[in-house]
């Protein structure tokens, strides 16, 4: 049965956007914004049909609301559709990402553009065309999944680097624009969340290197995660849920890790 009391229901009555949704943890913090009380937004590739049954098994209002929005008129369409199918957008996240690895001398052109207009841009275009209204109703909450990879460096990850350190600048600005409003805007960091993207990745790099998943989960994946386990979306979610909350209200402008000790190192 759902648990409607406002205590274990404290978004109830919010309108929650999050990009990239139908997958890994995006679709973990679209659950528990809906758990929570709120309406959303589920937006992103694949299988929409199941995160939409799943997201709405908590009762309130789920609807898909489609866009790449690696482009910029689908990322700012997107924010208006949220708006008319649910009323209006109190809490924003921006989760779409990807990935490639490749050296810079070898890193294609258009990968590094695709890169930086989903990761980065999107998340300009999407808050540029939602900030104005949550200003007006003096509350909201923007969330923007960064990675550890904001913080720090790796080889090999150039436009996936760049782009999450722009994130987290980008959060930072906006957070300062708004500060005087009840409108806060953060950025989370993981390091390597159990989600089917990673699974993906040690698949490939095992037959690629002829070792076995076990052995790249642990010479490869858990090498600089210092807790040697991979993070969960759950976890991930809780720490957004937390961002939503009166309690968090004070935080705004944070590059928050969730990384199992990576960056403290
Ligand atoms: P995932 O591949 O499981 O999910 C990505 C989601 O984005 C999917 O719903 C996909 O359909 C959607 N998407 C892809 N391109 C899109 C586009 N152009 N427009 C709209 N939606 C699009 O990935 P994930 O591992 O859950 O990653 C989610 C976010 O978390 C990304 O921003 C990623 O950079 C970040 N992150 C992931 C990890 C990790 O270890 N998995 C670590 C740090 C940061």
């Amino acid at each position: 049965m759902v648990d409607t009391s406002s205590e274990s229901r404290p978004l109830t009555g919010r309108r929650a956007a999050v990009t990239g949704s139908t997958s890994g943890i995006g679709l973990a913090i679209a659950d528990a914004l809906a758990r929570a009380g709120a309406d959303v937004a589920i937006n992103g590739f694949g299988d929409h049909a199941a995160a939409v049954r799943r997201v709405a098994a908590h009762g309130t209002r789920v609807e898909f609301v489609g866009g790449d929005m690696a482009r910029a008129a689908d990322a700012r369409a997107f924010v208006a559709d949220v708006r008319r199918r649910l009323g209006g957008l109190d809490v924003l996240v921006n989760n779409a990402g990807v990935q490639h690895v490749a050296p810079i001398e070898d890193f294609p052109d258009e990968k590094w553009d695709a890169i930086l207009a989903l990761n980065l841009s999107a998340v300009f275009h999407t808050m540029k065309a939602a900030i104005p209204a949550m200003r007006a109703r003096d509350w909201g909450r923007i969330i923007n999944v960064a990675s550890v990879h904001g913080l720090v460096a790796s080889p090999f990850k150039s436009a996936y680097v760049a782009a999450k350190h722009g994130v987290i600048g980008l959060t930072r600005t906006a957070a300062l624009e708004l500060a005087e409003t009840h409108v806060t805007v953060n950025a989370i960091c993981p390091g390597f969340v159990d989600t089917p993207l990673v699974r993906g990745q040690i698949a490939d790099q095992a037959k690629a290197n002829h070792m076995t998943e076990e052995r790249v989960m642990k010479d490869v994946i858990l090498a600089s995660q210092p807790t040697k386990r991979l993070v969960t979306t759950e976890q991930v979610a809780a720490l957004a849920l937390y961002l939503c909350s009166d309690a968090a209200s004070g935080v705004t402008g944070a590059a928050l890790a969730i990384d199992g000790g990576w960056t403290a190192r």
